[in-house]
């Protein structure tokens, strides 16, 4: 079939289903049938290669020329970006097709879909329940089959714990793997694009796509890309697998613990080893996240002022007026909440006692990984401390929600590669196993969770 029909079945699905999830912010669906028959053209004239024709979903904080980028804040509802994302460039150049933008937490800030400007995104599994955020509506997309792939990113988690609440797989790549021009900034030391897919296998052909340095992204780093589609069959003989104990406290739900346990069998019986590991600054990732992310997120949101672009108040009296209106009716509750605590943080005569402290902390918490990874290869936990949670469970009380992601936070603290697979299954809902590697080493995660599918 032609990647016109390919495209067009695609479309009509969202059009059908998606009113059910709100998985979409924007379709675009002319844009889409474009690309398509462009890439037919290059099929025919026997140019194809790997993604030519495949059609796939961007989350919306990625800037697409003359598509609107609303990063799910009323700020940015009218932004229409005059170019593209590195990202976004690198999918069009490989001859893929843009089915639309997917919804998120305003701003990436959120572990529900809930903060989004647009609505909710549902989960496929169970609509009663959340995806998870902040890249809640690429997952819910990829699990209800509205499109084959997606991206997202992950501060702390985003691409992750919404993976493992819709059961479909995602990687967060180490830092400075994929490009960060033109995806809007939240808390740029630790935020990461990455692949949002049904399998492994998928996710290492977006990766590929994905992944390499980029001269306009000063912390990109230049290092060879392998084909992370190559090494998906190698062995896992021999494999040292570390268990956090931390990771397998009090706050897990029995039956998720139970599902992971019985997924890490499985690869004793692909070959591997299992020990059980210490990562004792764990409890820390969460009080230094939210400290660091808030701290960044206040500086990188200072742009949306009301002058240069997205939303302006009507009649501003003066500047300090239009500032103040502009960002207090533009921005939503936890964007500001955000907003307040970092700039609290960073003040004059708190910076020490909170932004320095939570920068020790989180060289603390590097630490811990390095020195596990020195013992062993790969680390494997819960990636959520309960399956999907109903719509507005967590709305009320921030914290509860903050501590949804206790097992995902401190690898971004690290910098490190990570990625959820569906493990199994409790109460009609997924979950996630996380598998957390060494710098660099996607390639590892990938074929890890291959071998496992
Ligand atoms: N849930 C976390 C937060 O709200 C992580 C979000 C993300 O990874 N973008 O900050």
């Amino acid at each position: 079939f032609s990647s016109v029909e390919l495209t067009q079945s695609y479309l009509e699905r969202i059009k059908a289903e998606d009113p059910a999830y709100n998985s979409f912010i924007t379709v675009t669906e002319e844009q889409a049938l474009v690309q398509a028959r462009a890439a037919d053209e290059v099929r025919a004239a026997g140019k194809a290669t790997a993604f030519t024709g495949l059609p796939v979903a961007h989350k919306d904080i990625f800037c697409t020329r003359g598509v609107r980028t609303s990063c799910a804040s009323r700020i940015l509802d009218n932004f229409i970006a005059p170019y593209d994302a590195t990202l976004i460039a690198k999918f069009n150049e490989a001859g893929a097709v843009m089915l639309g933008k997917t919804n998120m937490d305003e701003f990436a800030m959120g572990s529900s879909n809930e903060s989004s400007f647009y609505g909710p995104a549902r989960n496929p599994w169970d609509t009663d329940r959340v995806p998870g955020g902040s890249s809640g509506g690429s997952a819910a997309a990829v699990a209800a089959r509205l499109a084959p792939a997606a991206t997202g990113t992950d501060t702390g988690g985003s691409i992750r714990q919404p993976a493992a609440l819709c059961g479909i797989t995602g990687i967060k790549p180490t830092y400075g793997r994929v490009s960060r021009y033109g995806m809007v900034a939240f808390a740029s030391s630790l935020d990461q694009a990455g692949p949002m897919t049904r399998t492994a296998e998928d996710a290492a052909m977006m990766l590929n796509v994905m992944a390499g340095f980029d001269p306009l992204d000063s912390t990109c780093l230049d290092r060879e890309v392998p084909d992370y589609s190559l090494t998906l069959n190698d062995s896992l003989e021999g494999l040292k697998i570390g268990l956090p104990k931390e990771y397998f406290s009090a706050d897990l739900n029995p039956a998720v613990a139970e599902q992971v346990q019985s997924a890490v069998r499985e690869f004793e019986q692909l070959g591997a080893s299992v020990r059980e590991i210490s990562l004792p600054n764990t409890a820390l990732a969460v009080p230094a996240y939210y400290i660091i992310a808030p701290a960044e997120a206040s500086s990188n949101l200072s742009r949306f002022d009301g002058v240069r672009y997205g939303y302006r108040c009507e009649d501003p009296k003066d500047l300090e007026d239009l500032y103040k209106r502009s960002r207090g009716e533009g921005f939503g509750d936890e964007v500001k909440r955000r907003i307040m605590v970092g700039t609290y943080a960073l003040s004059a005569g708190y910076y020490d006692a909170y932004y320095r402290k939570a920068q020790q902390v989180r060289r603390l918490i590097q630490q811990d990984f390095v020195r596990a990874l020195s013992e062993v290869d790969v680390i494997m936990g819960p990636t959520t401390p309960q399956p999907a949670f109903r719509l507005g469970e967590k709305t009320s009380d921030p914290v509860q929600m903050y501590m949804e992601d206790i097992y995902t936070l401190a690898l971004n603290l690290a910098g490190l590669p990570g990625m959820s697979i569906p493990c199994g299954q409790t109460g009609g809902l997924p979950v996630g196993l996380q598998i957390i590697g060494d710098y660099f080493n996607e390639a590892k995660l990938l074929n890890v969770a291959h071998r496992f599918q």
